[in-house]
């Protein structure tokens, strides 16, 4: 589920057709400026959803290509997490700095509007709650919205709790017990998620050590929390347990992986490996990797809650957050009977959920 740069090389439809997207939208209003792309990948589990996503792409092919690829990457996402929605995306093109306005997002709003449900949107890089709330005065389909107009308030507490679940079955799996009591934790970036990660390991008992670019906010959180601090290019070397990536993306390459000391990697960033084989790499290591969108689906399952149930409800929501934990359990199963790593074996699973309720909906 992960691809390289310039697929577009190949032609869109033979692209879409490989992948089996189902729509692709463009979205052009001249008036406030709106230029957008909506990828809709697959509806079998429910509507298209996932964030938009607003950015300065340098051409035209780099936004369809990460409208394409978020939205495919959504559907893998909610199926494997149990979510029943499919996977879609939007991207804006334009500068999040310097060129928002109401009109902007309401003009998207109107453009999902038409759509009827088969999109729904949220908040993703470059968008803001705030902007959400503009686009719902135009359409009844957003997911993250504020308390107040029904959404389910902070989320990443809730990626961590999930992060946290997946590493558990992990630990499990490799020590025969889901404490994490005395384990060596390195954490890399205590931002929203990444705070409440830290937070959680020191109610385990596991000795933290923490990074950030942020010098002041990581030695904050290591005074609150009890842990060492480490400058943020040593973080990959630290003699630990478990390295867990908070922060950034592709931070398992090829020269991260030599470095590493850890037996397990569990984080809740996005696109953890910077290639799929650096996945293999790991697992020839003898590192135990979490696939990042099992491990990071916790704010995702509990923001949902209200479309799959029609009301949010904290307590529900919590409940399918921590069961991750049985479908981490479930992966490492397919990963044994397969004999594949981890990361692939999670595509399975998701692909499998899919591939069964589309039976069911025959009937
Ligand atoms: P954030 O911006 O609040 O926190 C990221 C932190 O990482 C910041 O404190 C930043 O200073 C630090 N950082 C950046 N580069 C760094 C580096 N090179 N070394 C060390 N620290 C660095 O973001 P967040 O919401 O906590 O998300 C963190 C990651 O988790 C992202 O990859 C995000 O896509 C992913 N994620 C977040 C959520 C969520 O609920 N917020 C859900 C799913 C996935």
């Amino acid at each position: 589920m992960r691809y390289g740069k310039g697929f577009l090389a190949m032609l869109i439809f033979d692209y879409m057709e490989k992948y089996d997207y189902e729509n692709l939208y463009f979205c052009q209003d001249k008036a406030t400026g709106l230029k957008a792309v909506i990828a809709l990948h697959d509806t079998t589990l429910g509507p298209a959803t996932g964030g938009c996503r607003m950015w300065t792409y340098d051409r035209e092919e780099d936004a369809i290509e990460d409208a394409l690829r978020l939205a495919r990457g959504m559907t893998y996402k909610y199926a494997a997490a149990g979510v029943n929605l499919g996977g879609g995306k939007a991207v804006i093109i334009g500068d999040p700095k310097t060129q928002k306005s109401e009109a902007l997002f309401r003009a998207l709003g109107r453009f999902i509007n038409i759509l009827n449900g088969r999109y729904i949107t949220g908040e993703d890089v470059g968008t803001t709650l705030e902007d959400m709330e503009y686009i719902r005065m135009e359409t009844p389909y957003v997911v993250t919205l504020p308390e107040h107009l029904g959404g389910a308030g902070p989320i990443s507490p809730y990626t961590a709790f999930g992060t946290i679940q997946a590493l558990k079955a992990a630990h499990k799996h490799l020590f025969g017990t889901d404490s994490l009591a005395g384990r060596r934790v390195a954490v890399q970036g205590v931002g929203s998620v990444g705070y409440h990660v830290v937070e959680l390991l020191a109610k385990e008992g596991a000795n933290l050590v923490i990074t950030d670019i942020d010098l002041e906010k990581a030695k904050a959180v290591a005074a609150k929390f009890g842990a060492e601090t480490v400058a943020p290019d040593k973080i990959y070397e630290v003699d630990c347990d478990i390295f867990s990536p908070c922060a950034l993306g592709a931070v398992i390459n090829d020269e991260t992986i030599p470095l590493l000391k850890c037996k397990i990697v569990a984080g809740c960033a996005n696109n953890q490996l910077k290639e799929a084989r650096h996945g293999d790499l790991l697992e020839e290591k003898g590192i135990f990797y979490v696939p990042d969108y099992i491990a990071n689906a916790g704010g995702t399952i509990y923001d949902t809650d209200r479309l799959m149930y029609g009301q949010h409800n904290k307590e529900r929501a919590a409940r399918n957050v921590a069961r991750i934990y049985q479908t981490m359990e479930a992966i490492i199963r397919i990963a044994k009977e397969e004999n594949i790593p981890t990361y692939q074996a999670a595509d399975r699973y998701a692909e499998r959920r899919i591939g069964e309720i589309r039976k069911v909906k025959n009937i």
